[in-house]
């Protein structure tokens, strides 16, 4: 990861490297961090469930539960949706690989389905082919994790038209997505899905230093997720086995994990929440920016169809292999001082990955994406004078 400057430092780049991603800091957050270390409660105090209020609301779900990372919520969130050896997990290649890994965490099978190279997000038709198959084969998927790689949404009401007919849940993957919109509606709302998870990891949308959220209208699916950040264990009389001993009584109901968040991290989530839309406004406006500004260039710029949808979490442009090696440019605006990175190598083809038998080839469209993707510096707090260095240092890379 690019070295980090410390804030403020974004007037200039002529000195340090310039990142792909950022947190964006302020005042008022340093306050509300400085209050709670100060307050009765570093963890598991008003924070965490004011966070969860807030997001739950933000979103119009029904349920939040607040945990470590946005890894947990995917690994709880596998758990309460019952993957486990014999069961089948399937995913978009174009992904971090925890979007996968936590159909493994169970014991599941995990495969994947192919990407629509105009979207980046995996392919309704792809999907739609392979559960057919599936079906005939008896190998039926039991959850799929959609991802909306770059902050762009999936469309889930076709995903959830699909999940009805062949029978499968569905878990967001929306590390990217805090604050996108599907057909008006919030990512989160879980309106097509059962569960949605958020990262507040700080190259997010928003930050909480580390920290995810799980988001569900299921009161079953929520009251199993809040048992099982913490141990597995409940306090809820109404939710014990037995009689309770006592004030002091506890039942573990199953094997659970600590997952959870400390009221010092939802301090800096909920304080960023009042800037999520100022975040998003900034997102949107640097991706139209970038539009224009790469206009002419021998590079595929991510389409705009959608750009008052997303919530921008990257910037991603194609260079055509006719063009330029994206090694090459890679390299070059690197030198420049420019904090590309790349996302994503397709999780099968991880050494992790291989092992389990799958290979190179497998999934062409998102093969064919990765060999000529470069993400751009994208981030609320990235300045006009530094996108347009980008472009300019991008435009003397290509030539
Ligand atoms: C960041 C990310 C995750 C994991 O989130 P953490 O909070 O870092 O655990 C999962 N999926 C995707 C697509 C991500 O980008």
């Amino acid at each position: 990861m690019a070295a980090q400057p410390p804030s403020g430092a974004w007037e200039s780049v002529d000195g340090p490297i310039l990142p792909y991603a950022r947190q964006s800091i302020s005042p008022d957050d340093v306050r509300a961090v400085a209050d709670t270390v100060a307050s009765d409660w570093l963890t598991q105090g008003p924070k965490i469930s004011a966070f969860e209020a807030a997001m739950a609301e933000r979103c119009g779900a029904k349920f939040a539960v607040a945990v470590a990372s946005g890894t947990a919520g995917l690994h709880l969130g596998a758990i309460a949706l019952g993957l486990a050896p014999g069961k089948r997990l399937w995913t978009s290649p174009n992904t971090f690989v925890a979007s996968a890994n936590c159909g493994r965490y169970c014991g599941a099978t995990v495969d994947f389905v192919d990407i629509d190279p105009a979207t980046l997000n995996l392919g309704i038709d792809a999907l739609r082919k392979k559960l057919e198959t599936a079906r005939a084969e008896n190998r039926l998927p039991d959850v799929v994790v959609p991802v909306h790689f770059s902050g762009r949404p999936c469309e889930m009401a076709a995903i959830g038209a699909l999940a009805k007919t062949f029978g499968f849940a569905v878990m967001e993957d929306a590390a990217h997505a805090v604050g996108a919109t599907d057909e008006a509606a919030p990512v989160g709302a879980c309106r097509h899905s059962d569960l949605t998870v958020f990262s507040f990891h700080p190259v997010k949308i928003l930050t909480a230093g580390e920290g995810g959220m799980i988001l569900t209208n299921r009161a079953d699916l929520y009251e199993r997720l809040a048992e099982l950040r913490s141990h597995g264990i409940t306090r809820d009389p109404s939710r014990m086995i037995g009689p309770s001993d006592g004030p002091w009584y506890y039942e573990q109901l199953g094997l659970g994990f600590h997952y959870r968040i400390t009221d010092i991290q939802c301090a800096l989530g909920l304080s960023q929440m009042k800037r999520l839309d100022a975040f998003l406004a900034r997102r949107r406006e640097l991706a139209a920016r970038y539009d224009r500004l790469l206009d002419g260039l021998p590079v595929v710029r991510p389409a705009l169809d959608r750009l008052d949808d997303s919530s921008w979490h990257l910037y991603v442009i194609r260079i055509p292999a006719t063009a330029a090696a994206r090694a090459d440019v890679f390299g070059r605006l690197q030198a420049d001082g420019i904090g590309v990175n790349v996302h994503y190598i397709p999780v099968h083809t991880q050494p992790s990955y291989r092992e389990l038998g799958f290979a190179g080839g497998d999934f062409r469209e998102a093969e064919r994406y990765y060999a000529e993707a470069i993400s751009l510096p994208m981030f609320a707090a990235l300045t006009d004078r530094d996108q347009a260095r980008v472009a300019e240092r991008l435009g003397r890379a290509l030539a």
